[in-house]
């Protein structure tokens, strides 16, 4: 418990402050303030010492200049339990201050007032209260600080109960909210400098917003011409994450074609084996390991070679010649690659407007599945942001339950965790038919699970591919029967699922009627 005998007062909201700065001085605390401050407690009896009367430093500058003194920074920051810093402090005369109240200059109030200038708001930085605030957040060991009226009462409310002392645990939460506030207020002026162009015109895209995410670059529209957009990334990207992509040609991309690619990178990058991903419309059309990329690619493309067309198309090996001939022969928009020959290179050459892009992956002993993952998901809601932490469950082959008669043979066990895998990467409701190492058809983004199977069945046979033998995934739980009614006749044989529905029983009977194999991962991969 550390006993407050010096607090310093600085704030332009003066809420609450009155009341707060009497019952300090009721428990004997020395009060210093800055001018304004200083004067509403002298108004009001308050027994107050002005800032500049401590430090000897006249207020200047407009107030620009009214604490930055060491004798307000010493006392905040120098460190009780240290015997060097304690003598250094008593030579110089800086006594202890062992409380920090500040609210800062009203820049965000400043700047939301529709006639504000860019002179306003420059006038509205706060440097000293920001400073002090850092100083004794730093200090929080030995100081209390607060930065906003809220916290008065309860902060009160532990020194009666201690004799006029705060505890460590209050300090320290103090000193988080403190720099939470500093790192919001610092945001907002960085957010607002930086929505002006050179020439004092603003910039709807600025080139940092929340000084957290940096401008990328502005994109010709949004996923539709009338909608303006820009691409953003994080101030620290993941290794092998999209926005490290490296584009060695083709024509500028546009928001769809980085949405699409990311989506394509993400499923790609999942795969330990040589894989091919092809995305159009932020749902895979075709996904296929093989023992090259040409195998790899041919297989995806085999799933829907018409939605293929114009794809964005996604390799986790290095492209060969072979390779990128295959894919030149049909119109892809984009292309992903870790690396690339230099023969490959040569061919895309000749195909200007396709963006190849490169997007090397971390190298270690981590697995593919985990590199270069965001940690978490965000979606915009009306005012609101949604934030969960990213889908990025592995399914444990120990953790998943075979819940019919029969069992799966080690060759339906493989197609079934390949179909789990690329039915999380497909938008719900996803039924992914797959067979030897390639989706045989793809049902996405349907409001019914049956549409899904149904549509699938309808892709494969369109595609001249069987169904007969194939493996398939469901993202989430079959409510009915009626689904794996749909796909036992389409001729799968194994099913994976979730499982966890209310009619699991008829489920699995039904999927034992038609002689099938069924899994349940206890895992649901939603995705919207
Ligand atoms: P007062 O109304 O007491 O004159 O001023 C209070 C405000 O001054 C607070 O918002 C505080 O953050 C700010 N402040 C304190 N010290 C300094 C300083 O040295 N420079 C500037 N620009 N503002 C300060």
């Amino acid at each position: 418990m550390a006993v407050i005998k010096r607090a310093l007062i600085s704030v332009s909201d003066k809420t609450g402050i009155l009341e707060f700065a009497k019952a300090l001085s009721g428990f004997g605390v020395e009060i210093l303030s800055t001018g304004g401050t200083a004067k509403l407690f002298r108004d009001h009896g308050i027994a107050v010492i002005e800032v500049s009367d401590y430090t000897g430093f006249p207020e200047m500058l407009d107030g620009r200049v009214k604490t930055l003194h060491p004798k307000v920074h010493g006392g905040l920051l120098g460190r009780r339990e240290l015997p060097e810093h304690v003598a250094a402090m008593q030579q110089a005369d800086i006594p202890n201050i062992d409380m920090l109240v500040v609210n800062l200059y009203p820049f965000e109030a400043t700047v939301a007032r529709p006639d504000a200038t860019l002179e306003d708001a420059i006038e509205n930085i706060d440097i000293g209260g920001p400073a002090m605030v850092r100083s004794a957040a730093k200090n929080w060991q030995d100081v209390a600080v607060l930065t906003d009226a809220v916290q008065y009462e309860d902060v009160l409310a532990e020194m009666r109960s201690t004799n006029g002392a705060t505890s460590k645990a209050t300090r320290f939460a103090l000193s988080v909210a403190a720099f939470n506030r500093i790192s919001n207020y610092d945001g907002a002026i960085s957010d607002y400098l930086s929505s002006f162009n050179a020439d004092g015109t603003r910039n709807e895209f600025p080139g940092q917003v929340n000084g957290r995410l940096v401008k990328v670059q502005d994109l010709r529209y949004g996923e539709n011409p009338h909608q303006k957009a820009a691409f953003y990334r994080d101030l620290y990207p993941a290794p092998g994450s999209l926005v490290t992509a490296q584009q060695l040609q083709g024509k500028e991309l546009s928001y769809n074609n980085i949405a699409d690619a990311d989506a394509a990178w993400e499923a790609v990058k999942s795969f330990d084996s040589t894989a091919c991903v092809i995305v159009k419309h932020a749902n895979p059309c075709g996904v296929a390991i093989g023992a090259s990329p040409l195998e790899a690619y041919q297989k995806a493309f085999q799933t829907d070679p018409t939605s293929a067309f114009g794809g964005i198309i996604a390799f986790n090996h290095t492209l060969d010649q072979a390779t990128a001939e295959a894919v030149s022969k049909q119109f892809v928009e984009v292309l992903i690659a870790p690396d690339y020959t230099e023969e490959a290179l040569e061919v895309f050459k000749a195909k200007a407007n396709v963006r190849v892009l490169k997007i090397a992956l971390p190298s270690g002993g981590d697995s593919a599945w985990s590199r270069g993952r965001n940690s978490h998901d965000t979606k915009r809601v009306g005012s609101g942001l949604l934030i969960q932490t990213a889908d990025n469950h592995e399914i444990n082959v120990a953790d998943i339950k075979v819940v019919t008669k029969k069992q799966p043979t080690p060759e339906q066990l493989e197609d079934l965790l390949f179909a789990w895998r690329v039915a999380k990467y497909v938008k719900s409701n996803a039924i992914v038919f797959c067979g030897n190492g390639m989706t045989l058809g793809v049902g996405a983004g349907q409001m019914s699970r049956v549409d899904s199977t149904k549509i699938a069945a309808i892709k494969a046979q369109n595609a001249g591919l069987t169904l007969q033998g194939s493996a398939v995934a469901s993202d989430a739980f079959f409510p009915f029967r009626d689904g794996v009614d749909v796909l036992a006749e389409a001729g799968a044989t194994c099913v994976i699922q979730p499982g966890g529905s209310i009619r699991d029983d008829e489920v699995i009977a039904a999927a034992d009627e038609h002689g099938l194999v069924m899994i349940f991962t206890n895992i649901r991969h939603f995705r919207h």
